[in-house]
């Protein structure tokens, strides 16, 4: 039922859905919720909105919500529901007890994109200053870590180079691996405007996406390739561009580094990158490769945006770094309208990664191993801190089944659902002799949980969320916790019940700290939030209202670096016993695991993940629209019902990953991207069969 009523006060706060964040006004009764209207005032909404957005309060007061601690000394007894004191001081216990028999490096903690920075700032401050080590990650591990690690690289800062409104200057957009139309609805939309005015699209993607039926636009080109071969696809598109002679020689001239570039241009010249020479690989046609390379070189503004279909590959990091490579050939940086742009899939997986939520690095990207980052921080905390990266979440799941890793604290995160090899992941969880887990709701992991802390909504705390642009938006507190507490005060509680003192009255005394030690963000504060609506990093001297286009000047490296991306298969891709390609993503109406959606409105559009086939894969298998099929896969099985549906090419299929019971994560493997461990979720080689039931 959506709520009615006229409204007696509204705040303005940030949606905590997807990347785009939206700001809007909730509008209230008292404490309850009447209505979610977009904010004309929001920097990246401009008065829009999604469907997602405006049912979000139905989440919150969800009767599902946990709103009393929970202990139990095993997993196989039942829950007891305690007090916060009881259950802080249980959990603290237990954390000590663990290092105290196994070593300090026994446990860890993983934060969430969902959380906002200040909370994901003090868990991994928690984790280094009170469990003193440095094995904290968060769910960025899994969706855009090639991001941080391909962006830095080769432009030396880990985000996206433009706003979303510069797209509205660009003449060419090409999109890979993304589908904005159901994943970032409203930058969609200002995508679709912009192409309605006469902007050229390059879609790189196995599936046709809605934005290829653009009403009203021209046409647009597509490169419907194999899942699993992008840079391969990425290189060949380079290729073309510096066999004819397309690139921006100023450009590279002036800002890259003269002797990686050499080494890149001898490379990509390479014939084996020609797209005749690649066809085979991908699958898609050579002419059709030319077109869209002299497309997007001979624009004077072309602007890339891609998704987690460029990062969730084994060689997710190598492409990342061969969009980079071709907006640097092109001299598509610096300047509105271009750039390279990662649509974030969660509300802060900007933020979560820029507040120091990896094994290596420190808030701002800064390094554990720079002896100056760790005095700073150090002085600032008053411990010291571990020179070395601690573990990444799947070094945790092997490290505790292996016995070797026996504690972890989860704060808004899903791992047992969301996580690749399920299998894996719960045979990890059940190792572990203290699982302590803060969420809004009992979810998969929840089940081998020993510690059940309930979480605060976004409508229940103060903070902020940075999207997918660097847009640092403020979250503000509409109702008071359901459970009593906000998120941050819990983990203040845990650290102090440690030994590990922390103080904070409010949120804005942990941005405080978190611009004294972080340059980037050096500027921001709460009231200058207030006063500016919205900022942009890096907000510093040089940039005291933010910088809305990035690598204008120069890079915060000096030169931009040319990477070498060598395309190397997939594991997947030679996988004879399974012939079909499984790949991922989402819908409209739900978001992520469904943990919220599920509990919305939005559920009636979407009740179901299936699996989409290719008439000509159904009709060799005998299958029929509505039938149930059986999915196998190195990992695992699972079952769902098939749509047959031609959006894919023959030997691909597609399901979404929004409910538990479908399990795609039962199928997915253990393949990951070389460098940061992102899981290859976008190409599972698999098997499909018609079965009688699920
Ligand atoms: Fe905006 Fe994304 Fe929320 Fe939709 S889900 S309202 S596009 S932030």
């Amino acid at each position: 039922v959506i709520e009615q009523g006229q409204p007696e006060h509204s705040v303005v706060t940030t949606c905590a859905y997807c990347g785009v964040g939206c700001s809007f006004k909730a509008e209230m009764q008292g404490d309850r919720v009447v209505r979610m209207v977009p904010y004309k005032g929001g920097d990246a909404n401009h008065g829009h909105s999604c469907v997602k957005g405006r049912f979000a309060f139905g989440y919150a007061t969800h009767p599902d919500r946990l709103k009393t601690p929970m202990i139990r000394e095993s997993i196989d007894q039942p829950w007891r529901e305690v007090g916060w004191e009881e259950a802080i001081a249980f959990a603290a216990q237990r954390l000590k007890a663990i290092q105290a028999k196994y070593g300090r490096e026994s446990i860890g903690g993983i934060t969430s994109s969902r959380c906002t920075n200040e909370e994901t700032y003090l868990v991994q401050k928690l984790v280094r200053a009170a469990f003193r080590n440095n094995n904290t990650d968060t769910c960025a591990r899994v969706c855009h870590s090639p991001t941080g690690y391909g962006l830095k690289t080769t432009l030396g800062e880990s985000a996206g180079t433009q706003t979303f409104d510069s797209v509205m200057q660009a003449d060419v957009i090409v999109v890979i691996g993304a589908n904005p139309t159901d994943a970032h609805p409203v930058f969609a939309s200002q995508m679709r405007r912009r192409l309605r005015q006469g902007a050229e699209l390059i879609v790189v993607d196995p599936r046709r996406i809605d934005l290829l039926k653009t009403p009203h636009h021209r046409g647009a080109q597509h490169l419907a390739l194999r899942p699993g071969t992008n840079v391969a696809m990425i290189n060949a598109l380079a290729h073309v561009v510096m066999s004819e002679g397309l690139e921006d020689r100023e450009f590279i001239a002036k800002r890259c580094d003269a002797a990686g570039y050499q080494a890149w241009r001898e490379f990509i010249l390479d014939p084996r990158h020609a797209p005749e020479n690649v066809e085979a690989i991908t699958g898609v046609p050579a002419e059709q490769v030319r077109r869209a390379a002299r497309t997007y070189a001979q624009a004077p503004n072309g602007a890339i945006y891609y998704g987690l279909g460029v990062t969730e590959h084994s060689q997710g990091s190598s492409m990342v770094m061969g969009i980079a490579n071709l907006a640097m050939a092109t001299g598509n940086i610096g300047r509105e309208g271009v750039g390279v742009n990662p649509l974030r899939g969660q509300n802060n997986v900007q933020g979560s990664c820029d507040m120091g939520s990896f094994p290596h690095e420190l808030p701002g990207y800064q390094h554990v191993g720079n002896p100056a980052v760790r005095e700073r921080f150090e002085a600032a905390w008053g411990v010291p801190i571990d020179d070395e990266p601690g573990l990444r979440i799947p070094n945790m799941f092997d490290a505790a089944v292996a016995g070797e890793f026996k504690a972890l604290y989860v704060q808004g995160e899903d791992i047992a659902q969301s996580d690749p090899n399920t299998q894996h992941v719960e045979q990890a969880l059940r190792s572990l002799e203290c699982l302590i887990v803060q969420d809004i709701f009992l979810n998969e992991t929840a089940k081998f949980a020993h510690v059940l802390l309930p979480g605060s909504s976004f409508l229940e705390k103060d903070g902020t969320f940075t999207n997918a642009e660097r847009r640092i938006n403020r979250v503000r507190k509409v109702m008071p916790p359901l459970a009593g507490k906000q998120d941050w005060e819990v983990t203040v509680d845990l650290a102090n019940a440690l030994g590990y003192p922390m103080h904070y009255d409010h949120p804005s005394q942990i941005m405080d700290e978190i611009a004294g030690l972080t340059p980037s963000f050096t500027g921001v504060s709460y009231a200058r939030l207030d006063e500016l609506g919205s900022i942009q990093w890096p907000c510093n001297e040089a940039y005291p209202k933010g910088m809305p286009t990035m690598h204008v000047e120069d890079f915060p490296i000096g030169l931009g670096q040319f990477a070498i991306t060598d395309y190397v298969a997939s594991d997947e891709l030679s996988n004879r016993r399974f012939p079909l390609l499984l790949t991922t993503g989402r819908i409209l109406s739900q978001y992520n695991v469904g943990a919220q959606t599920r509990r919305t409105h939005n559920q009636a559009w979407h009740d179901e993940d299936v699996l989409e086939l290719h008439p000509a894969d159904a009709e060799l298998r005998g299958v029929r629209d509505g039938d149930w099929v059986g999915i196998t896969s190195r990992a695992g099985q699972t079952v769902l019902r098939a749509r047959i549906s031609d959006r894919m090419p023959p030997g691909v299929v597609y399901t979404t990953f929004h409910h538990p019971g479908s399990g795609a994560n039962v199928i997915t493997t253990d393949s990951s991207d070389w460098a940061t461990n992102c899981p290859e979720y976008k190409v599972t080689a698999v098997q499909v069969e018609k079965v009688s039931q699920p």
